[in-house]
């Protein structure tokens, strides 16, 4: 009995890992050249996973995002899920090297503000939050005080940090195609309170991102959706474009996104972002979610790549250099 257990799971395993789908990080032509160290002052770009990215000149540090706890499937689909201190210690605390002035956030589902509000009140001073209104119920929700979240309205956003200049654009989320997507899409009437589970952290409205410094420009989307016109003219060099569930949508959807959302900006590089599988740990490799998902990131990228802009993507603790548009160690 025991021995036709084995057999069945060993048949499910084989099932499932056929069905895995292609990891763009085995395709090489899609790989960043590597060069020297940033020169002092230079902006390099940190990919941590999913949405998350910390941009810094050295002296500012500013995060998208934040999310690093990426709590298991289980937790996601079925039960309550909660930042982990330790791991946010190990990846911001003092002795991470890393240093963040101001946390920026698309839209507020969890898979993009689970970890900012405890990122917010845990190190020796508070880190400001910009994210839409809906997402003050979740810093509420963790004990942070109102002060600490500057509530994004639709009109959006523009503030100087350092020597960086953000903007937050009003754009459009990915329309949501499994039932535990559309409950996230609601809105809370009322305050929150912990535990929390994956669709209490409704969307809101969502913003795409823009930073520029010293004559050069980046630009960040959470979600792979776009209004046209959204960004009023603002160029970038570098596109970090989310991908997530535009596998599977038509052509025309994606192409309206790649126009409106990517190629608006006029840049020298996209490098495609949230198709990785955000329920497991930072720690081990990226890969994609499994087919059961349907998302399928490579079709969506190879669509890209042969557009007249290079397409290339980054592995976790990639650090980009937005000058040179090469790896930095
Ligand atoms: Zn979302």
């Amino acid at each position: 009995m025991e021995h036709r257990n084995f057999l069945l799971l060993l048949l499910f395993s084989l099932a499932l890992s056929a069905c895995a789908p292609v990891n763009p990080l085995k395709d090489e032509s899609l790989r960043i050249k590597l060069t020297l160290p940033p020169k002092t002052g230079e902006v390099t770009i940190e990919f941590l996973g999913n949405s998350t990215l910390l941009i810094t000149d050295g002296k500012t540090g500013l995060l998208i995002d934040g999310f690093i706890t990426r709590p298991g499937r289980r937790e996601t689909l079925l039960g309550h899920i909660s930042p982990n201190t330790r791991l946010l210690r190990d990846y911001f605390g003092p002795s991470s090297g890393r240093k963040v002035d101001a946390i920026f956030i698309g839209h507020n589902h969890a898979d993009h503000s689970l970890d900012a509000p405890l990122l917010s009140g845990m190190f020796h001073r508070r880190i400001p939050i910009y994210a839409n209104s809906e997402y003050g119920k979740i810093h509420r929700a963790f004990g942070q005080p109102k002060s600490s979240h500057v509530a994004v309205k639709a009109a959006g956003l523009k503030k100087e940090i350092g020597r960086f200049t953000v903007r937050m654009v009003k754009s459009a989320h990915i329309h949501p195609r499994f039932r535990f997507q559309h409950a996230a899409n609601e809105e809370n009437d009322e305050q929150l309170t912990l535990p929390l589970s994956f669709n209490d952290f409704k969307d809101g409205d969502t913003f795409a991102i823009h930073i520029s410094h010293g004559g050069k420009a980046l630009a960040v989307t959470t979600s792979a959706a776009a209004i046209p016109g959204q960004w009023q003219g603002l160029k970038a060099d570098v596109v970090f474009a989310g991908i997530g569930l535009l596998g599977p949508e038509p052509e025309e959807t994606k192409k309206a996104y790649f126009e409106h959302g990517l190629l608006a900006l006029k840049p020298k590089l996209i490098v495609p972002i949230h198709w990785d599988d955000f329920t497991k740990p930072l720690s081990k490799p990226l890969r994609p979610a499994p087919l059961p998902l349907l998302d399928r990131p490579m079709r969506t990228i190879n669509l890209l790549r042969y557009g007249n802009v290079p397409v290339r993507v980054m592995d976790r603790f990639d650090k980009l250099s937005l000058t040179r548009r090469h790896l930095v160690k």
